[in-house]
């Protein structure tokens, strides 16, 4: 029996390393390269799990607590270190290689692989032939399609569409595309902020309602804010109807300095006294997010509708879907990786992978 997979990322490389020897496998990678998101996770140190991760980190809940039903983090972090990885975990449960490098987690999930690779290979369409599936015009066929093709998140915008164009054969189209992840493009003039970082209690607010509150690390742009806080923010952002919003900074929570020079950044003290500010609500107007070429993940994609709990595809059973192409999203710090690899593992375990543990 032999699958095809559509897409070299790191949901497929982690697909492979549980199936191989049971199938022949072929991945189809429209770049030259593999995995360069899985590379490029976490600023090449790649933040693979979150062992605290649950469904309410993600905008599927009801989706996502099927699946947490299914697998645990624990299984999936099993898994690597079975593989061979080393991991080391933070404080806050993030996940990382020990070697602090996206490149040991590639070298794992690749060693001794024996699934062919097709570089430069952009799936514009699937076929079926009989009951097997035909790639393009690749001689080969196939009994099962896994569809892995990410999202166009961080991808300069001509290429945007080719990770969904090829799901026209299926008539399946992603619900509407938002960057996530991602900082804000902000009404405010910042004029003397940009560069500026603090910590701060952010709040955001929709329609003056509060959606989401945190703690973290603001920086300042030109034109806007980031940071993993705000990118947080733009994950529960995209869950509403995005009407008036704001997020409001505190600064110094708990502080009341008798010298605010003394206790701001310099930058900060000459904006907060010029423009009159409260720096235990110091509010930012949004205008929207930063676009997708600036984003690590995408809010919308192919609709969980389209799939039974096992990722399998409504109406064609050998086909599965799975990872960033689906509409899961998560908030920054393992979490989408987690998804990735979870989302693999139900897949994995549908075609025969047994966990031992
Ligand atoms: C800068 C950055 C940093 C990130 N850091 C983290 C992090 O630290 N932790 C975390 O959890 N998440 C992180 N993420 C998100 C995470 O990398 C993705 O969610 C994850 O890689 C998605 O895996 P995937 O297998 O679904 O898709 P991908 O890894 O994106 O793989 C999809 C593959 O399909 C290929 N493809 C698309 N269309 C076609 C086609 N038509 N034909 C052939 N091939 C095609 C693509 O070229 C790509 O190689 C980050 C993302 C970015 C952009």
């Amino acid at each position: 029996m032999n699958i095809a997979i559509i897409g070299a990322g790191a949901s497929a490389l982690f697909l492979q390393a549980l199936l191989k020897n049971k199938y022949d496998i072929t991945i189809f990678e429209r770049n030259k390269k593999i995995a360069s998101k899985l590379l490029a996770s976490g600023n090449g140190r790649c933040n693979l799990l979150n062992i605290n991760a649950s469904s309410n980190d993600y905008n599927n809940k009801g989706f996502m607590d099927k699946v947490f039903s299914k697998v645990n983090i624990m299984n999936i972090l099993k898994i690597f270190n079975k593989l061979g990885l080393t991991t080391t975990i933070d404080e806050e449960g993030r996940v990382y290689p020990i070697s602090l490098s996206s490149e040991t987690v590639l070298n794992i999930l690749t060693d001794k692989m024996n699934a062919k690779v097709e570089l430069n290979y952009i799936v514009k369409s699937i076929k079926k032939v009989g009951d097997k599936y035909q790639i393009n015009d690749y001689k080969t066929l196939f009994d099962y399609c896994v569809l892995a093709s990410g999202s166009s998140a961080s991808i300069i915008e001509e290429k945007q569409n080719l990770c969904y164009d090829y799901l026209k054969s299926f008539n399946l189209s992603p619900k509407s595309i938002n960057p996530s992840l991602v900082g804000f493009k902000i009404k405010n003039s910042l004029k003397g902020l940009f560069g500026v970082r603090c910590k701060a209690l952010c709040k955001l607010y929709v329609d003056n309602m509060l959606i989401h509150e945190e703690r973290g690390e603001v920086i300042f742009k030109e034109d806007g804010i980031s940071g993993i806080v705000i990118m947080n923010m733009s994950s529960y952002y995209n869950r509403t109807n995005k009407r008036s919003s704001y997020i409001t900074i505190d600064i110094l929570e708990g502080i009341n300095p008798n010298n605010l020079k003394g206790a701001l950044n310099p930058k900060m003290y000459l904006y907060v006294i010029e423009n009159r500010i409260d720096i235990h609500s110091f509010r930012l107007d949004i205008i929207d997010t930063y676009g997708i070429k600036d984003s690590q993940v995408i809010n919308g994609g192919i609709d969980v509708s389209n799939i039974s709990d096992t990722f399998r595809l409504n109406s064609d059973k050998n086909i599965f879907l799975m990872g960033e192409m689906l509409d899961i999203d998560g908030i920054c710090g393992g979490y989408n990786l987690s998804f990735a690899f979870m989302s693999a593992y139900i897949v994995g375990s549908e075609l025969g992978y047994e966990n031992k543990d």
